[in-house]
């Protein structure tokens, strides 16, 4: 079984994925991940951010336990993945890696922004995650702020609008919802009621396709 998850920056939808995953015992891909370290890399190696060959020749190169965790989130790596998939060359270098991930036996839930529309359009599942945008700011403010970064809420509003901007407009496998998605809405939703909601989804998706592949009854 495929569940591709997509939504928006700061929706929950990684923590859903977390859950779920947990839940049906499938691996999970944070596909935000390799952009982060794409984005990561090429801030360490000075390149240029207009250079798609030298951004893709980065994204081919990558080992992601050259990274912290901590480096992939701070608001300046997320800035730079989004700069980054911005690239069609870079999003073509991470692709493969993508799909092969899904397609291992037994399946696998991945979450991103492109995945139920580029990476895994046939998923058995597909979801959407999304929230208003002060409810996301302040979800992302208030982590950043734990971390011990300084950054204004009307600064990460400003930011998060960018961003979201950015993603939704860019050419090559923009931010948007496939049109088979279920959608959850978090911005009233406790993680515990969201999750409960992806499940249910999944459960009916999978009952459905029982139901189709059972033969026919007799009259
Ligand atoms: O989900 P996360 O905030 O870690 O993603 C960082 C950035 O990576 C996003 O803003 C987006 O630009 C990019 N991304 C993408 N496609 C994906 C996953 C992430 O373009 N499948």
């Amino acid at each position: 079984m495929i569940i591709a998850i997509d939504g928006t920056l700061a929706s929950g939808k990684g923590t859903i994925a977390r859950a779920l995953a947990a839940r049906y015992g499938l691996p999970h891909m944070d596909t935000g991940r390799l952009y982060r370290a794409t984005g990561v890399a090429a801030l360490k190696a000075g390149a240029d951010f207009e250079d798609a060959a030298a951004l893709a020749g980065i994204a081919r190169a990558l080992d992601l336990n050259d990274f912290e965790e901590a480096e992939l989130r701070t608001s300046d790596a997320g800035q730079a993945a989004s700069k980054v998939a911005a690239v069609p060359e870079v999003r073509a270098a991470l692709l493969e890696l993508q799909r092969a991930f899904a397609g291992q036996d037994g399946g696998a839930i991945l979450d991103g922004r492109d995945i139920g529309t580029v990476i895994c359009p046939d998923a058995d599942v597909k979801l959407w995650v999304d929230a208003s945008v002060e409810v996301r700011a302040r979800r992302r403010h208030a982590e950043l702020m734990a971390k011990g970064e300084t950054i204004t809420l009307d600064e990460m509003i400003d930011q998060l609008k960018t961003r979201d901007a950015r993603d939704r407009n860019r050419e090559d496998a923009p931010m948007q919802a496939a049109s088979d998605a279920h959608l959850i809405d978090t911005t009233d939703l406790t993680i515990d009621a969201a999750v409960e909601y992806a499940r249910a989804a999944i459960d009916a998706a999978l009952a459905e396709k029982h139901a189709a592949s059972r033969p026919e009854t007799q009259a």
